[in-house]
């Protein structure tokens, strides 16, 4: 509960950092550049050096166990009633994905959180809770329903034909023409969805790691509250958990083989979700949602109310100085 309340206190936008552990490969390689404090970042780079100020640092060596501590006071935030979005932004290969899914071994917030919400709704006796959810992937921007049923015939297909449309209704909310939303009715429910729809997003790509880093991810959780007989249930607020594109640069990565059209999309959608989340921070009257697909399926979760952490990704690597300065100057915007 303090925490909850000192949340509310330092507003709704958070940004956090991680850095991930030198892998194996970059053993030899001195890392040098960053320093660190519990919630600052420092880069030297050509004889300057740059500060860079978080809500939270997590170094090479902080577990899932220990990121997780500081984003559950989010999660109390969704059953409260706040919309909630929780992102994970960087370049590919800084961890993004090992933070959200993380492995059997080491789960990330995406499984946690699951777990969490259960055992929070289990707590509760005055009302009862229920949840629902959905997957879904923004490639280009085409949206693909990861929890659909799957063409039985050729499971490896890409399916890119997929291309749901985005609704407003007359309240505002917004729709997602005909993506799949599946009731879980406890934990391994909701972690057997998501382990099909984490199985579908990796095996309709030829190359996984190379399609994955030019889509987003987004994972919904509805939450929805049933007071006594009388009262009917309905939605109280919706938690996103989304593994955003990589964020590296169109230029260094085109040697990568990275095509000019989608790597575009992905940097134009992340800075149309910064345009957004800089609005929000500012209380501005005007945010601009509908530049990117990203933003207007976010429509009515980023706004009035809405808790918002993003969790900036970065390498230890010398190497990746350049892209580590643009992630970390995409979080100064953020926050
Ligand atoms: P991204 O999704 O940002 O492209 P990944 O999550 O796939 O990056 O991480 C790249 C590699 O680094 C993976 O092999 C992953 O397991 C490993 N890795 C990333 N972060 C950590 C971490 N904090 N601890 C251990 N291994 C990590
Ligand atoms: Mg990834």
């Amino acid at each position: 509960e303090a925490l909850s309340k000192i949340l509310d206190i330092k507003g709704s936008i958070r940004v956090f950092c991680r850095i991930r552990p030198n892998l194996l490969a970059e053993k030899r390689k001195v890392s040098e550049p960053i320093t660190v404090g519990s919630e600052r970042i420092r880069v030297k780079f050509g004889g300057t050096r740059k500060d860079f100020e978080f809500d939270k640092v997590f170094l090479q060596d902080a577990s899932q166990e220990s990121v997780f501590v500081e984003v559950e006071p989010i999660l109390r935030s969704a059953m409260d009633g706040h919309n909630v979005c929780v992102f994970a932004y960087g370049q590919t290969g800084t961890g993004k994905t090992f933070t959200m899914d993380g492995t059997n071994e080491q789960p990330g917030i995406i499984p946690r959180a699951l777990e969490e919400l259960f055992r929070q709704a289990s707590l509760d006796n005055s009302s009862s809770f229920s949840f629902s959810m959905s997957m879904l992937e923004v490639y280009m921007g085409n949206l693909r329903d990861l929890l659909a049923p799957r063409p039985s015939s050729r499971p490896h297909e890409p399916v890119m034909k997929c291309n749901l449309n985005i609704q407003t209704d007359p309240k505002g909310l917004i729709e997602i023409e005909g993506l799949s939303e599946v009731q879980i009715s406890d934990y391994a429910k909701a972690k057997w969805w998501y382990n099909k729809g984490r199985r579908f997003r990796s095996t309709s790509w030829t190359n996984v790691n190379e399609a994955s880093s030019r889509s987003h991810c987004l994972t919904r959780i509805s939450i929805f509250r049933h007071g006594d007989a009388l009262e009917a249930k309905r939605e109280i607020s919706k938690l996103w958990m989304v593994d955003l594109g990589g964020s590296e640069r169109l230029l260094k990565t085109g040697a990568k083989g990275l095509t000019l059209d989608e790597g575009r999309a992905i940097n134009l959608s992340l800075s149309a979700l910064a345009d957004v989340i800089a609005a929000l921070k500012r209380k501005r009257c005007h945010v601009p949602y509908r530049n990117s697909k990203l933003t207007q399926i976010l429509k009515d979760s980023l706004g009035d109310g809405s808790k918002v952490l993003m969790l900036v990704h970065i390498s230890p690597s010398e190497e990746d100085v350049c892209e580590t300065i643009c992630s970390l100057n995409f979080a100064k915007r953020a926050r």
